[in-house]
């Protein structure tokens, strides 16, 4: 079993996947901005049995990153690189100090983040690292001019660091969902209902669903399972791929 750092882990994917990896008992360190928060839900993983412990991780800021790689009693075997958040505005009205913030949470963070676990894989001779890429990480949409650059980065990253890592047992692969219910999306379907003067259940028909042939949003648990593939051994000579999960957006 492995020992698994999650970043962002306090809510909606991040909190989702520590859940489903911790119940296939590995051990999960659940990592956030806040550590209160990242503590909430690993409370509720001791509470029924499960293995985790909480940690105050920033990915944007370089003493953080150091002070939380440092108090690790465990080594990092999996790297699961989720923090992320979201800002819509055209790119003229788009403050330039928050386009920088989204790129240095998706983008330098992940970076920063995979340098400070890196070592330790290598000197164990093991590693794996997931990214939580995104549909938007291969396609466009207007008015998310730095959260479309930060993922569509983030492949780029990716496998550049496969090629780095490619003589040890270290993998890194980014999974790409299209929209997964958790509280980022639903703040999207709030706002986009306001701006449009339209019920919520519009947007999430009209505006969330409507690109995705399936029509349905993307579960955590099927983020989960393709987790567990990529750590497995079946996949360790998946690397630097993008795992594709947009029911059917893509291949229109
Ligand atoms: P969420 O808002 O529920 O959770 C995001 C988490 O990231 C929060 O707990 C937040 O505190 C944390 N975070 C933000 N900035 C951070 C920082 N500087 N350091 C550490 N943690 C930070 O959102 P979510 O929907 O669960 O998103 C998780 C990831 O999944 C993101 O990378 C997002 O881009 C990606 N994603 C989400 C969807 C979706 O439809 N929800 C689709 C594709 C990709």
């Amino acid at each position: 079993m492995h020992t698994i750092l999650i970043t962002g882990a306090a809510s909606g994917i991040g909190a989702g996947l520590a859940r489903e990896l911790a119940q296939s008992g590995h051990h999960v360190i659940v990592s956030d901005r806040t550590l209160d928060e990242a503590r909430h839900v690993a409370a509720a993983l001791g509470s029924e049995g499960l293995s985790s412990e909480a940690v105050q991780l920033d990915v944007a800021s370089d003493a953080s990153v150091r002070a939380a790689v440092g108090s690790l009693a465990r080594p990092v075997d999996v790297l699961v690189n989720n923090a992320g958040l979201q800002h819509v505005a055209p790119l003229e009205e788009f403050a330039i100090e928050r386009w920088d913030y989204l790129i240095q949470v998706m983008l330098t963070g992940v970076a920063r983040l995979t340098r400070a676990v890196l070592p330790g894989m290598r000197a164990r001779g093991f590693g794996r690292i997931v990214n939580v890429g995104s549909i938007h990480s291969l396609v466009a949409s207007p008015y998310k001019s730095a959260y479309v650059a930060a993922k569509h980065g983030l492949l780029g990253f990716s496998k550049v660091i496969a090629l780095e890592t490619a003589k040890v047992d270290i993998t890194i692969n980014t999974i790409c969902p299209s929209y997964v219910r958790t509280p980022l999306v639903d703040q999207q379907i709030a706002a986009q209902a306001r701006s449009h003067g339209i019920p919520e259940s519009e947007v999430i028909d009209r505006m969330m669903l409507e690109p995705m042939p399936k029509h349905a949003f993307i579960g955590i648990d099927e983020l989960a399972g393709i987790t567990q593939f990529l750590i497995s051994p079946a996949a360790r000579n998946i690397t630097g791929q993008t795992l594709v999960v947009d029911g059917g957006w893509t291949v229109r």
